[in-house]
């Protein structure tokens, strides 16, 4: 109750002032409410691929969960469209990851203009790891100064004020995100709130099943130094024991020689033992630097983008475990 008795009570705060403002507003407005209301389950929007994940996990048959960010995109690629203040304006709850992942959402909730709409934070009352980026920030930009892509957003840059948002990828995090979206949810919906409980229960416990199937196996290469492209496995490295290095804004599919150079240095300086890219990444220069330093090289995917059925986040989890396993040997 804790972690969003906070945001919940602002936006109750608001709603309450909202009512008064209500009875002034257009005849359109009035019908979309009403539609709202007439329905038993809430509309419920997740912004991108796993808060769908947990979102519908926990909303189980009691309805279905929309998705902002389309589930066959890159999460941090995405650019709002007028169609997603549309599916906002019309919706009844928004779920978020927070930590600064969606930095375009405030703009966008802005834009749906919908006094209705009820948000929760999924990664409420969690403490944030700092971003690999927030330290290095100035180096970044000075060693892409000449980069013939200056100007353009890497795919996966990361400018998070709020610390890394990865939480998704630890297992135990997974939990409290999937509590609280439980929580969120019953406050909002009391109605549904078995349901809920119910359906949450049932996921936490194969997420704890997960959990000990990841201390179990990575306990033997706990120590282990990876390096990694996309600053997504810190939460997952920390739980574990393991250490990550990323080397962020640095593009797996159209890096430069000179991000190379920065590879190989890094690799050397932290005596990494694994390169770990993404599914769906062949380069011929990353496979050469893995077999010139002696790196094994996986794929681990930070569930940025995949399938809808709740179930695919362990599909999903237990394939980074045999990479990490591997990887680590
Ligand atoms: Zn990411």
């Amino acid at each position: 109750m804790y972690f969003y008795s906070s945001a919940i009570s602002k936006i109750k705060l608001l709603k309450y002032s909202l009512i008064a403002s209500l009875s002034c507003l257009s005849a359109i407005t009035f019908s979309t409410v009403t539609t709202a209301q007439n329905d038993s389950s809430p509309k419920i929007v997740s912004t991108f691929l796993p808060i769908h994940l947990f979102t519908q996990a926990v909303v189980g048959d009691t309805g279905e969960v929309e998705i902002l960010i389309s589930p066959g995109m890159g999460a941090h690629d995405y650019q709002a469209t007028p169609d997603d203040a549309k599916l906002l304006s019309d919706a009844d709850v928004l779920v978020e990851n927070g930590l600064g992942f969606e930095e375009f959402l405030s703009a966008l909730v802005d834009n749906a203009g919908n006094s209705n709409l009820q948000q929760i934070n999924a990664s409420e009352g969690i403490e944030a790891i700092e971003g690999e980026h927030d330290e290095h920030d100035e180096e970044e930009h000075d060693e892409h100064a000449h980069d013939e892509h200056e100007g353009e957003e890497h795919g996966h840059g990361h400018h998070h004020e709020e610390g890394n948002p990865h939480v998704w990828l630890d297992p135990v995090l997974a939990q409290q995100q999937v509590a609280t979206i439980r929580d969120g949810l019953i406050a909002i919906n009391p109605g549904n709130a078995d349901s809920y409980s119910t359906n949450a229960e049932a996921y936490i416990q194969q997420l704890q099943e997960l959990d000990s199937e990841f201390q179990q196996r990575l306990a033997p290469v706990a120590g282990c130094n990876f390096i990694t492209f996309h600053d997504a496995f810190p939460y997952l490295a920390q739980r574990y024991g393991l250490t990550q290095e990323a080397i962020v804004e640095i593009p797996e599919d159209r890096n430069s020689p000179k991000d190379i150079q920065r590879v190989q240095q890094a690799a050397r300086e932290y005596g990494a033992k694994a390169l770990l890219t993404e599914p769906g990444i062949e380069d011929k220069r990353i496979e050469q630097i893995s077999s010139d330093l002696n790196l094994s090289l996986e794929a681990i995917d930070p569930i940025e983008s995949g399938e809808t059925d709740p179930q695919y986040y362990f599909q999903a989890m237990r394939g980074n475990l045999e990479a990490l396993e591997r990887a680590c040997q």
